[in-house]
């Protein structure tokens, strides 16, 4: 492993060179009755996917196609080594050599690992991907003690322009597509094998807006149910609130967690921190949610960043208890103390003030947890993913204990 910038000071974290993506959006703490655009949720000028389909953009299906030439058992055996085995088709050494060489040149990796950064106390994982066209985009593992979880990104960059999320101060780039999302599981789940953990949990949490990207995410949602043994119940889409995708996700059978990033209890306050929110409403957004959870038959859960003076006090707590319990199932609320972005500088509330929150809430009757804030000293805690909008040299962009290696660190 070759240590490429570590240090409390963030030594060498200099910014300056590297294109820097098109920014749109809010930078700063939500002005009152100020209004900005709304933005697109599919954006105006749209970039291009990756050219050639990777590994993990396959079904079945079209993989059998590439083996037409090949025995029948060929297409398990394949299908087995990428999704049981977790493995490259270079390394099947049960198909025959050329075979192998094959199906490596056709079926190329999408994920070029840029930089891996591990956490102070090793149970985090953060790796920079580089993906064809050249965006970046970031994946994090975290161990818990009972429980390995991984967050993806769904998008490089992101549209929704959450002035409060680093993804959304750079904007956004483009799709992900259903192979690139795949082989961040893929990936994930053969690093927690190696740290002899089993992955459990896929967060749809990273970079982007799962639900402007339906189209490639659905399908990485059912790979991850079907070809890797996933339980729907330990797959989590989350969104800004993007009604029709609300919609759509509740006509699919797959009964995945749903969460709405709500952070706002009335519109005067989400318009301002979530633009989305001008589109869709909050009373459209809860009557999606109503019928999302009548449909499904569990609760879905709120996502709450608390920021200092803005959303933390006694009555936003009383707006959230009264939204969370009007639907046909009690919301689960989820507090998470917003982590620190560059473009955005308010706080997050503190601790003495997270709890004050979650006990006015708990008074309230809703349940209410705080996110454990897992990988802050490498920038991978919630929203604090920006790949994309960085430098080239993972050097550079390392931050506190984070310790940046060359990849493949294993
Ligand atoms: N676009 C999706 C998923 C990505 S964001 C969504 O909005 O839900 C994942 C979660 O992190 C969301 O709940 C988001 O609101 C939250 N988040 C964004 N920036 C944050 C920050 N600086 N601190 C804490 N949470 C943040």
């Amino acid at each position: 492993m070759v240590v490429l910038g570590m240090g409390r000071d963030g030594a060498g974290a200099s910014s300056g060179g590297g294109a820097r993506p098109r920014r749109i959006g809010i930078h700063g703490p939500p002005e009152r009755g100020h209004r900005r655009t709304v933005p697109a949720t599919e954006p105006r000028r749209r970039r291009s996917l990756a050219r050639v389909p990777t590994r993990y953009d396959m079904d079945r299906d079209a993989l059998a196609g590439i083996l037409a030439d090949e025995p029948r058992y060929r297409v398990d055996q394949v299908w087995d080594g990428l999704y049981r085995q977790l493995a490259s088709p270079a390394d099947l050494t049960t198909l025959p050599r050329p075979l192998r060489a094959r199906l490596d040149r056709e079926l190329p990796a999408a994920l070029e690992a840029a930089a891996e950064s591990i956490d102070a106390s090793g149970a985090t994982v953060k790796w920079l991907f580089r993906l064809d066209g050249g965006a970046r985009i970031e994946t994090v593992l975290m161990h818990y003690r009972d429980r390995t979880t991984v967050c993806v990104s769904t998008q490089a960059g992101c549209a929704m322009a959450c002035g409060f999320c680093a993804t959304g101060q750079a904007g956004f780039q483009r799709h992900l597509t259903t192979g690139e999302i795949v082989e961040q599981i893929v990936r994930a789940a053969g690093r927690a094998r190696d740290d002899g953990r089993r992955l459990g949990n896929v967060v749809f949490m990273g970079m982007g807006e799962p639900l402007a990207n339906y189209e490639r995410v659905w399908p990485a949602v059912e790979r991850a149910h079907g070809a890797l043994g996933l339980s729907a119940r330990h797959l989590t889409l989350s969104t800004v609130g993007l009604v029709p995708g609300i919609r759509r996700l509740a006509t699919e059978d797959l009964p995945v967690n749903l969460a709405v990033s709500l952070h706002a209890a009335n519109d005067g306050l989400r318009d301002e921190l979530v633009p989305i929110n001008r589109r869709y409403p909050l009373s459209v957004l809860v009557g999606a949610c109503a019928d999302y959870v009548r449909a499904k038959g569990r609760r879905l859960s709120f996502e709450w960043a608390l920021i200092d003076g803005t959303n933390d006090r006694r009555s936003d707590a009383r707006q959230l208890a009264d939204l969370a319990s009007s639907l046909p199932l009690p919301a689960h609320v989820n507090l998470i103390p917003l982590n620190p972005t560059p473009g955005y500088p308010t706080r997050g509330t503190p601790p003495d003030g997270v709890r004050r929150f979650r006990g006015w809430l708990r008074d309230l009757g809703v349940n209410a947890t705080v996110r454990r804030n897992r990988g802050a000293d490498i920038d991978a805690a919630c929203g604090q993913l920006a790949a994309s909008a960085r430098a080239d040299n993972p050097a550079r962009v390392a931050v506190g204990r984070a310790e940046w290696v060359t990849a493949p660190a294993r």
